[in-house]
């Protein structure tokens, strides 16, 4: 079993975005990653919904379809555009999932995206 730190060293260091947020997916941790790739230092996104980083142009099905596969336990993947703090816009392919307790209820979400704008 790997001591927890090699567990924070390794997420930290991560060349993907990731975040852990509570159910309603407000912000709990981010890596460094998603600071470069977003534009958000932990100080200015801790405590946040994900939802700042929405550009508001994703169809409300694409949010209804991702709520119904997490709220039915099922990890959810598809692109969304996103904004960074700066404004600019770029294309995330997002990957989340749904973290369970041993009762089976939600205690978090684990989410991980990177920047897939040049390969459009
Ligand atoms: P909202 O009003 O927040 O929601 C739109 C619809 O989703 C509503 O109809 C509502 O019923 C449903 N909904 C919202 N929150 C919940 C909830 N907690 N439980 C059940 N249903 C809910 N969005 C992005 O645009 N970009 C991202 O990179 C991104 N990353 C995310 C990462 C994680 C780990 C999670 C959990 C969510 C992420 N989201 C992301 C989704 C984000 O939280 C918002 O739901 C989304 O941005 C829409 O926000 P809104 O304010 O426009 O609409």
């Amino acid at each position: 079993i790997l001591p927890p730190e090699v567990y924070r060293q390794a997420v930290n260091q991560a060349d993907l975005a990731i975040s852990i947020t509570d159910p309603s997916a407000r912000i709990l941790y981010a890596n460094d990653s998603f600071s470069r790739i977003t534009g958000y230092g932990q100080e200015d996104i801790i405590g946040l919904n994900e939802s700042i980083l929405s550009n508001h142009t994703t169809p409300r099905e694409i949010y209804a379809e991702m709520w119904s596969a997490l709220q039915a336990h099922r990890p959810w993947s598809g692109k969304l555009l996103n904004k960074r703090k700066c404004g600019d816009v770029y294309l995330a392919e997002l990957s989340i999932t749904p973290v369970l307790d041993n009762n089976g209820e939600i205690v978090n979400f684990l989410g991980m995206h990177r920047d897939v704008t040049e390969m459009h």
